[in-house]
């Protein structure tokens, strides 16, 4: 009896182990699992609804950093307070920088647009939303994959295999895209309440118009502002995330008679939320 527990023990140990995870942000999770497959666990750090910019860990999200063998981080805020946290937690784990070989874009800044008011400098930070371009989750997915067949080489062809599975319905996603943008005119304008879809927007020659200013709602000044912005440039839906209030934005949904549509960056099904903001901005 003793023996037969004995050698269950040891082939859980030894050849079900699996590479232990963490990763940011569920986009990552959707990434990492797709090219991990079931080799490795992924524990997800910012729990759905949360805003990476500000989050905290839980006491039990420490317990899964500290029995991890990799992090990949991606470059969101909260990572700036609590990555060294980690490291000291866990002399082990190898941190991967998934944004090595990102072109990052300046945070969107009212400054860039010449109306009135905002004059001062505004946000002079680097955009951290990168995941919103397809190229961008390319240059990812190789450094996931890159990290796995390094630290697991048995399993090299598995994760190759499932690294060029998850190439290919990129790709398709962006041909996707494309598709339903053939018709929408080049620089047209989309107001956001939280400015994270700038990557998708230069990506597909359209501009994004945040409401948020320097991470606050506008003050009633500004928001006058913001009303004539939306009237000139004729737009039709504010986009707006579970992650933030939305009831500026529905205020001036209100005022300019337009939509307001809820859509996360950070769900997990990427692919497919790329696809209803590109249906919503071309008025499908
Ligand atoms: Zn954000």
């Amino acid at each position: 009896m003793k023996k037969i527990l004995f050698i269950t023990l040891f082939l859980n140990t030894f050849i079900l182990a699996n590479i232990n995870a963490v990763v940011s942000i569920l986009p990552e999770q959707t990434f990492v699992k797709a090219i991990g497959g079931d080799k490795v666990n992924v524990s997800l750090m910012v729990l759905p609804g949360n805003s990476p910019h500000t989050y905290e860990p839980k006491p039990s999200q420490m317990k899964n950093v500290a029995k991890a063998q990799l992090y990949f981080a991606i470059g969101v805020e909260f990572e700036n307070v609590w990555l060294d946290k980690f490291e000291s937690l866990n002399k082990n784990m190898q941190v991967i920088d998934l944004t090595e070989g990102i072109e990052k874009r300046a945070i969107a800044s009212h400054a860039d647009h010449d109306h009135g008011s905002h004059t001062k400098e505004e946000g002079t930070g680097k955009d951290p939303h990168i995941w919103t371009d397809p190229e961008n989750v390319k240059i990812i997915s190789l450094h996931i994959y890159e990290t796995l067949m390094h630290i697991d080489p048995d399993n090299k062809a598995y994760y190759k295999s499932n690294y060029e599975k998850f190439i290919a319905l990129i790709n398709h996603t962006d041909k996707q895209i494309k598709q339903i943008l053939s018709q929408t005119a080049k620089g047209t304008k989309f107001m956001v309440f939280h400015p994270s879809w700038g990557y998708f927007a230069k990506a597909y020659g359209l501009e994004q118009l945040a409401v948020e200013i320097e991470g606050k709602s506008p003050k009633p000044q500004e928001l006058i502002g913001l009303m004539k912005e939306a009237k000139e440039e004729k737009i039709t839906v504010i986009f707006t995330q579970p992650e933030f209030s939305d009831s500026v934005a529905k205020v001036m949904a209100n005022e300019l008679n337009i939509k307001v549509i809820k859509v996360s960056p950070l769900t997990a099904d990427w692919s497919k939320n790329l696809i209803t903001i590109a249906n919503s901005i071309a008025g499908k």
